[in-house]
């Protein structure tokens, strides 16, 4: 039989990986990967976690099967066609993330190899269903979350597919880029140690761990989803992300735990529920590839936002003087990762208060978050400003100190990244400091500027902003 390439893509796992078992299934696998374009224009935080899943990956293809990852730099639209000639490949495997940098690249590849003998065949996995098996009425997309999800749980997820028992490795490799001295993410600078200090276990085995343990727990979740100073959510976001656990073999498992176990089934009911936000964003992604860079509604594009402000840099400095929307940003320069309540209460400030253009706090989670999703973070942008489907109406404006009161009610979550926050001075608060890059001259203590007038007074002129949009005339030309 000809050996098969596997271009790995976000998909570093062994269960419910259609793509590396029909390779595995077809002869002799050479697992791939590709520092391209599409990767390098992915932001710091979340190639430094990738290389981390590539990496756990790679030890545990050579644990189970002697094989190991080549790593190449280049297109490819260049590389896999010389790669395929060069080890007599008949077909590609990959299985599909559907974000439109990549479908671009892929048809572009599928040009390339067009006259030889190379088959690329791409592979479901990355999501509940496939997008077309979801229609309205009228056959179109859905643009409404709640009929979305109806029809989702009408049809059922895919079932997920098995795992490869067997994978005979190519012998003679070509020679590629050295795993050992890999660095997918140079521009981290300081921040790279801060990660690593507090990164969560790598890999699909880490993965399966953590659905464990949260499953365990889960019945809290519907109740103490939103509270970010206790530990209510599953963590799962990184291994999604990264593929280390595919959504069908995820949903597959908690329902059969709901069923199994009455008392964690709301939780898990709610927690399947997110699962299904994701999915719907993937949806409008694949359907609507506007989401990622424009407003989803275009007559937004006329929002009179402001732009790069000295507000702006405070609040990618974590300085905005308002408690939880620091706290947060702290939480995501020091881990990578946010909750999600005060990811809310942070885009929220920004749009907001600030009038800031969504795109600028978006770029900035892009750039920032280990578990960046396109579809998750262009949509929620979207929905936290207004202009996107099924979004919360502009008018609604979260007001920090509230959300602060309710959903940290002690304090803790803001005593812990907030360096002198109530004489808070923890490990995790300090960090922040080792990671800033020079120049950013950030006080050690932390200020708070949370008056009831600034509170009002961005509230207001984000009120009378749109008020002004909504009644300017619309120009006909
Ligand atoms: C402005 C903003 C930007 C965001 N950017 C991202 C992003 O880049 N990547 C990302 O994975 N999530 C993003 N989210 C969604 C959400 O904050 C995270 O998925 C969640 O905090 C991850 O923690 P968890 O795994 O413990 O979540 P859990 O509560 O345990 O949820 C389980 C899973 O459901 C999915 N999910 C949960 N909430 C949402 C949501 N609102 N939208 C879409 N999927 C959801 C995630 O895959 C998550 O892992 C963003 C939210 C906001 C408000």
């Amino acid at each position: 039989m000809p050996p098969s390439i596997l271009w790995l893509c976000r998909d570093f796992r062994f269960r419910d990986n259609a793509a590396l078992a029909a390779a595995a299934g077809a002869g002799p696998v050479l697992p791939v990967f590709l520092i391209d374009g599409a990767l390098r224009a992915q932001g710091a935080a979340s190639r430094w976690r990738l290389q981390r899943a590539l990496l756990a990956f790679d030890a545990e293809l050579r644990r189970r099967h002697g094989a190991t990852v080549l790593v190449l730099e280049g297109e490819p639209w260049d590389i896999l066609p010389a790669l395929a000639a060069r080890i007599g490949a008949g077909s590609l495997h990959r299985n599909d993330w559907p974000e439109p940098a990549t479908i671009a690249a892929q048809q572009r590849l599928g040009r390339a190899l067009a006259g030889t003998p190379v088959r690329l065949v791409l592979h479901p996995g990355h999501l509940l269903v496939h997008p077309r098996a979801l229609r309205t009425g009228s056959g179109g997309a859905y643009r409404v979350f709640t009929p979305f999800a109806r029809a989702l749980r009408a049809i059922g997820p895919d079932r997920p597919g098995g795992e490869a028992a067997s994978l005979s490795p190519l012998t003679d490799l070509p020679r590629g880029l050295a795993l050992d001295r890999l660095d997918l993410a140079p521009d981290l600078h300081r921040g790279r140690a801060v990660l690593e200090r507090h990164a969560l276990p790598a890999g699909e085995a880490a993965a399966q761990a953590r659905l464990g343990d949260f499953l365990d727990r889960a019945a809290g979740y519907a109740a103490q989803r939103d509270r970010p100073d206790l530990q209510a959510t599953s963590g799962l976001s990184e291994h999604l992300a990264m593929g280390e656990i595919g959504p069908r073999d995820l949903w597959a498992i908690a329902s059969a735990r709901a069923k199994a176990d009455p008392a964690a089934s709301p939780g898990i009911a709610a927690f399947l529920t997110e699962l299904i936000w994701r999915e719907f964003a993937w949806h409008l992604l694949i359907e609507f590839p506007r989401l990622a860079r424009q407003p989803w509604r275009p007559e937004w594009a006329d929002f009179p936002w402001r732009g790069d402000s000295a507000a702006l840099t405070r609040w990618r400095r974590a300085e905005t003087g308002i408690a939880l929307v620091d706290a947060g940003l702290r939480e995501m320069r020091v881990t990578g990762r946010m909750h999600n309540r005060v990811r809310m209460v942070a885009a929220s400030w920004l749009t907001k208060h600030l009038l800031t253009d969504w795109r600028l706090g978006l770029a900035h989670f892009a750039d920032s978050l280990t578990d960046w999703d396109p579809a998750a973070n262009a949509m929620n942008w979207q929905w936290v400003a207004g202009c996107g489907p099924d979004a919360a109406p502009f008018f609604r404006i979260f007001n920090p100190e509230r959300q602060a009161a309710q959903f940290d009610p002690q304090g803790r979550y803001r005593r812990r990244w907030l360096l002198g926050w109530q004489g808070a001075e923890g490990e995790e608060a300090r960090a922040y400091f080792d990671s800033l890059p020079p120049g950013w001259d950030v006080p050690r203590t932390w200020q708070d500027r949370a008056t009831p007038e600034r509170l009002a007074q961005g509230r207001a002129r984000a009120l009378a902003a749109h008020a002004a949009f909504r009644q300017a005339p619309v120009d006909d030309r």
